[in-house]
């Protein structure tokens, strides 16, 4: 069951500030995944490598799967073939393992930075000392040879708080015009994703320059977690 009303008001919101809107669909239903697919939806999200794949193998293969879960190492040969973006980069040795895989089977693969910016230590991605190690490395020995860091991605803080949340959404959006002016000159476009907001946030995300909101219960509902 999905919720449309509610889908074509956040596919409206996405539009109006250029955003891409990627439904999450982890714990959701291959059914629900296919209804949304029949209203012109093609950007899912999923978080785990087994669920996706098996999802994959039974849905229309014009989707852009974009991975954004905890990624190990070892299970991205597993992705590797069919992947759109990859969101949860947050090391140099996941990077390099992406680069294998993508030589491996001969198909570039595009990423994005998960930059640490909530509060909790719960939460993946990188702080300012790792990722200038790794945009440092990433344009040494990686970048031009398949794999193709994109952007940045960010998950906020679970509260209530708007402006803890406000200033999360902040930091990611300096951090990625820093990398652009450091990294990126002359090629802005090369790098021009911000991945950040949820069901609860997409909003204030897209205020504050997301160019890629990840919804799922919004428009799925509650996940049956396992
Ligand atoms: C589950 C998940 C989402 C979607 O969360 P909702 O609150 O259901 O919209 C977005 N991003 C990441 C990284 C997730 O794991």
């Amino acid at each position: 069951m999905i919720h449309q009303e509610v889908y074509q008001t956040i596919l409206k919101d996405c539009q109006e500030k250029n955003a891409t809107l990627i439904a999450v669909s982890k714990f959701q239903s291959v059914e629900a995944i296919q209804a949304l697919y029949d209203l012109g939806h093609r950007d899912f999200g999923e978080n785990y490598v087994q669920e996706l794949v098996e999802k994959q193998e039974v849905l229309p293969k014009d989707i852009r799967w974009h991975f954004i879960g905890n990624l190990q190492r070892n299970k991205v040969k597993d992705i590797a073939p069919f992947v759109h973006l990859i969101h949860s980069v947050d090391s140099i040795r996941l990077l390099n393992r992406i680069v294998s895989q993508a030589e491996r089977f001969e198909r570039p693969i595009d990423v994005l930075a998960q930059m640490h910016i909530a509060e909790e230590d719960t939460k993946f991605g990188m702080d300012d000392a790792e990722m200038i190690d790794f945009f440092e490395y990433y344009e040494k020995e990686v970048e031009g040879k398949g794999v193709s860091v994109k952007g940045v991605m960010g998950m906020s803080t679970y509260t209530s708080d708007q402006e803890k949340v406000k200033k999360e959404f902040k930091t990611l959006v300096e951090r990625f015009h820093y990398l652009q002016s450091k990294h990126f000159i002359g090629k802005k476009e090369d790098f021009s994703i911000v991945s950040m907001g949820m069901s609860s946030d997409y909003k204030l995300a897209l205020e504050m320059g997301s160019t890629m909101v990840r919804v799922g219960s919004s428009i799925f509902g509650a996940r049956k977690e396992a």
